[in-house]
C-alpha cells in the first residue's frame, strides 16, 4: 500500500478533524508497530495510552477472537455474565462498589456528572448542581465534558455549553475553598493532569480536598481514564493517593484496544442509577468484556504492578541522562519530558521518522507506552529518541 494514497484518500473522504504524524500504521506486535511500507517502529504511545498489553498480545488476541466467533453483541435488556465478571473484577480491584459500562472516556465522565447531579437532587432538591474542576484539566470532547474541561482554548464555538463547571487552581487549597460554595455537589479532579502536561497535584492538597468535600457531603470525582488500569504504578492512581473517592472514570487502557469506558460508584453513590436515568446501546459490548477481563487478570498481579514501576524508574533514570532533557515528570510508565529547547513537537515529528511513535503534552514530550513493553524494545526506544534530541539541538 501506498502512503501519498492513503494520505490523499484521508483529506479526500475524511473531516480534517486531526493533525496526523506521517505514517500509516498496519500491523504490530508487541511494543513494535509496522507502516504500509515494511517500516519499523518502537512504539511509546500505545496508542494515547490505550493498548496496556502491546499490540496484538496471545491472550488478549485470543479472548477477542474467540468472544467474537461466539457473541458479539447482546442489548442491555438481557444478563451478560462477561458484563458481571468485568464490573466484579473492577470492583475487587478498586475498593468501589458498582459499576456502569460504556465506551469512551467521555461518556464514563457524563455518567460521573449524572451521578454527581441526581446524588444532590435526590438528597437536597434543586440548585445544588455545580461541578467544580481544575484549570488545566481534560475531561472529553462531547458539550458537557468539554464544559467540565478547565482550559479556555477547548470554550470557543460550540456555545452554548453546559452550564454549571467552576474551576480551581490545581495544588492551592485556597482558591478551592473559596469555590465550594453551597451550589457544589462535586469535586473532579485528575490525580495527574494528563493532556494539561503530566501534572501530578499534591498529595496534602488531594488528602484536603477529599476532606474538605466530606465536611459538605460534596462527591468527591476521579477521572481515571488515563491514569488508570496500572499506567501509574498503582490499579488506578487514587490508591497509591490513599483516597477513598465517591466516583472514579476508567476508560483508554481498559479494553486493551477495545472501546470501553466504566464509571465507578462508592457506596455513597451506588444507588443513584435507576432504570431510566441512564444507558447506552453498545456499552458492555461482550467482545470488549472479554478483552477487558484478560486485561485486568494480567494488569493488577503484584509482580506486574512491580514490572511496572521499575520499568517508569528505569526509563526516567536513562531519560536524565539525555541531551535537552531539563526535567521528567510522572509516575509509572506515565511520563512527561520537558526539553530544554521547547522543542517537544519538532522532536516527536522527528522521532516518527527515526522509527519511534511518542506523544506531546501541551509543550511536552509524553510516553505512555505498553504496560508490557520489553527492556530490549525501552532501549531501542530511548536509543531513537536520544539520536534524535541531537539531531534537533
Ligand atoms: C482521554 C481522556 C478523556 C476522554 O476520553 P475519550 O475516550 O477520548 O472520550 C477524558 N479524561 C481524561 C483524563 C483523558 O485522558
Amino acid at each position: 500500500m501506498n502512503f501519498e494514497q492513503i494520505k490523499n484518500d484521508e483529506q479526500k473522504y475524511m473531516m480534517n478533524a486531526y493533525g496526523r504524524f506521517n505514517t500509516a500504521l498496519v500491523k504490530g506486535k508487541g511494543a513494535t508497530a509496522w507502516d504500509c511500507e515494511g517500516k519499523e517502529y518502537i512504539d511509546f504511545t500505545s496508542g494515547i495510552g490505550v493498548n496496556s498489553l502491546g499490540y496484538c498480545d496471545d491472550g488478549w488476541t485470543k479472548a477477542v477472537s474467540d468472544q467474537a466467533a461466539s457473541l458479539q453483541h447482546i442489548s442491555n435488556l438481557y444478563y451478560s455474565p462477561l458484563q458481571t465478571e468485568v464490573a466484579k473484577k473492577l470492583c475487587e480491584l478498586s475498593g468501589m462498589d458498582k459499576v456502569f459500562l460504556c465506551n469512551s472516556g467521555a461518556e464514563a465522565n457524563e455518567c460521573a456528572i449524572k451521578i454527581a447531579r441526581k446524588y444532590s437532587f435526590d438528597k437536597y432538591g434543586e440548585g445544588r448542581q455545580k461541578i467544580v474542576t481544575l484549570v488545566n484539566s481534560f475531561h472529553g470532547r462531547t458539550v458537557t465534558t468539554l464544559a467540565a474541561t478547565g482550559q479556555d482554548v477547548f470554550h470557543n464555538f460550540f456555545f452554548p455549553f453546559t452550564e454549571g463547571f467552576d474551576y480551581a487552581k490545581a495544588n492551592d487549597t485556597d482558591d478551592l475553598k473559596s469555590k465550594l460554595t453551597d451550589d457544589v455537589c462535586a469535586v473532579f479532579i485528575e490525580l495527574i493532569q494528563g493532556e494539561g502536561g503530566v501534572m501530578p497535584l499534591d498529595k496534602e492538597y488531594v488528602a484536603e480536598i477529599q476532606s474538605l468535600c466530606r465536611e459538605k457531603d460534596i462527591l468527591l470525582m476521579i477521572d481515571e481514564v488515563q491514569t488508570g488500569v496500572s499506567r501509574t504504578g498503582s490499579f488506578y492512581c487514587y490508591q497509591g493517593y490513599g483516597l477513598e473517592p465517591d466516583v472514579v472514570t476508567s476508560a483508554k487502557g481498559l479494553a486493551g484496544g477495545l472501546p470501553m469506558g466504566a464509571c465507578l460508584s462508592g457506596k455513597k453513590t451506588s444507588g443513584v442509577i435507576v432504570p431510566g436515568t441512564h444507558g447506552t446501546t453498545f456499552g458492555g459490548n461482550p467482545v470488549a468484556c472479554a478483552a477487558a477481563v484478560e486485561v485486568l487478570s494480567r494488569v493488577a498481579q503484584p509482580g506486574f504492578l512491580k514490572e511496572v514501576n521499575e520499568k517508569g524508574e528505569y526509563i526516567r533514570a536513562e531519560l536524565l541522562k539525555m541531551p535537552n532533557v531539563s526535567e521528567v515528570r510522572g509516575q509509572g510508565l506515565m511520563i512527561g519530558i520537558v526539553t530544554e529547547k521547547d522543542n517537544a513537537k519538532q522532536v516527536a515529528a522527528r522521532c516518527v521518522e527515526n522509527g519511534l511513535l511518542i506523544l506531546t503534552a501541551k509543550n511536552l514530550l509524553r510516553l505512555l507506552p505498553p504496560l508490557t513493553i520489553s527492556y530490549d524494545e525501552i532501549n531501542k526506544g530511548l536509543t531513537i529518541l536520544k539520536n534524535t534530541m541531537e539531531e534537533t539541538l
